[in-house]
């Protein structure tokens, strides 16, 4: 069986690795030149890092990642709002909260997947599906068959909408603002500090370097002012705790910039021999740190599904059914919170703000149990 992957993001390689892991043949198509992620950080939940670990890829994990204490949820001047305590997570949930560099995480997994089975600058441009197999086209002129295709290839996907998928992606209101500073991390509580309209989070990733975020309420599509983003930002959260300041200050022009969004869940994915995975299938906002863990869960199941037996069309629809209605609840919770947090109206902020502080702290993980003590990706 050769399945046939388009996209080389995070949740492309690990299905690709899930799939080689249940002997299941896997070649990964990517239409950058260069296989790399953009410079930020990312967070990654119990539900992942358990299925990463199932891959194989618990000590390589472990010499990359950076795995917090605690995270605090603030207020602009600093007052804290609650505190998480990852150590209880992991004693409930198997695994703490993990924070890595983006590019880190992408060269462990083309590492474990073997970069002979990553084609770069292979754009997806068609493919034919019948009884017999799939057969892809990309605008290199070249082609490639296979008896499965996986459209990984993100919030853009080419193969959702060769699929007949035209739905449009929703603006969130806000935008999100990352970069990576090299500083002290035991200068800092790490976690979100929420404003009006606003929000600011700061995570320590290894060799003493911080990954921070920034979102505020604009229009869709601004871009920042001749001056750069770092001038924009140190006026937006001008007067904030510390040291959210300094770590703007500490990354200089190396600043990204992307409006969220994401989509109203699909009813359907695939059809045929065809599927969908990661941001393809389920584009969500990042409030929950959700987005590529699903990607990764997406992974195990779907390889799972597979290595039940000969008819693929009946592994894939099962793969679909099995992760449409919980992706799909993800991506509507993402979007409340997101909401929430990004609240401008003064008294409705200071309710928010009271309502966090007040709620006990098994409640906070009570709420979040759902999504990272899931472990039906997991079962063989
Ligand atoms: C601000 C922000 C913060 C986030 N923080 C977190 C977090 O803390 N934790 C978390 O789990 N998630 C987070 N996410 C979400 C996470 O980044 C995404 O869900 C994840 O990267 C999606 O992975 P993917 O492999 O599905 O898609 P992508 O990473 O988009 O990869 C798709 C790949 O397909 C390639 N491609 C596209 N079109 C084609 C084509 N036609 N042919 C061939 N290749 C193609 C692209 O070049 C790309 O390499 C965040 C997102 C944002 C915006």
């Amino acid at each position: 069986m050769r399945t046939i992957i388009i996209g080389g993001g995070i949740g492309g390689l690990c299905a690709a690795i899930a799939l080689r892991s249940r002997g299941i043949d896997a070649e990964v198509y990517e239409k950058s030149a260069v296989h790399k992620e953009v410079g930020a950080g990312i967070s990654l939940w119990p539900n992942a890092v358990k299925a990463l670990v199932k891959l194989g890829l618990g000590d390589a994990l472990h010499s990359i990642n950076f795995a917090p204490e605690h995270f605090a949820l603030r207020r602009q001047n600093g007052a804290t709002i609650s505190v998480t305590d990852s150590m209880e997570m992991k004693s409930r949930f198997g695994s703490g909260v993990t924070v890595l560099h983006r590019a880190d995480l992408l060269a462990m997994l083309a590492e474990r997947l073997g970069t002979d089975h990553i084609h770069l600058g292979h754009e997806c441009s068609g493919f034919d599906e019948d009884q017999d197999g799939v057969a892809v086209k990309f605008t290199n002129s070249e082609a490639a068959t296979g008896d499965i295709l996986i459209g990984a290839d993100g919030i853009r996907s080419a193969v959702k909408t060769l699929l007949g998928h035209h739905d449009p992606l929703r603006y969130s209101g806000y935008t999100a603002w990352r970069g990576v500073a090299e500083y002290d991390h035991l200068d800092f509580t790490p976690g979100e500090t929420w404003g009006r309209g606003k929000r600011f989070g700061m995570l320590p990733i290894q060799n003493e370097r911080v990954y921070w975020y920034a979102t505020a309420n604009v229009p869709e599509h601004e871009s920042d002012p001749p001056e750069g983003p770092a001038a924009l930002l140190l006026s937006l959260f001008s007067g904030w705790h510390e040291p959210i300041e300094k770590l703007i200050r500490a990354t200089g022009a190396n600043i990204l910039r992307h409006d969220v969004y994401d989509r109203r869940p699909l009813r359907s994915w695939g059809r045929g021999r065809v599927t969908l995975l990661g941001d393809a299938a389920h584009p969500m906002t990042p409030n929950l740190g959700q987005g590529a863990c699903q990607g990764i869960e997406d992974a195990m199941e779907l390889a799972g599904q597979l290595a039940v037996g000969p008819d693929i069309e009946r592994s894939l629809r099962a793969y679909e059914a099995a992760r449409i209605p919980r992706t799909g609840r993800i991506v509507v919770e993402s979007r409340r919170l997101g909401a929430i947090g990004q609240w401008n109206s003064l008294p409705l902020c200071r309710l928010r703000d009271l309502a966090f502080s007040v709620a006990p702290k098994s409640a906070a993980l009570r709420s979040f149990a759902p999504i990272i003590a899931y472990e039906e990706h997991l079962a063989d």
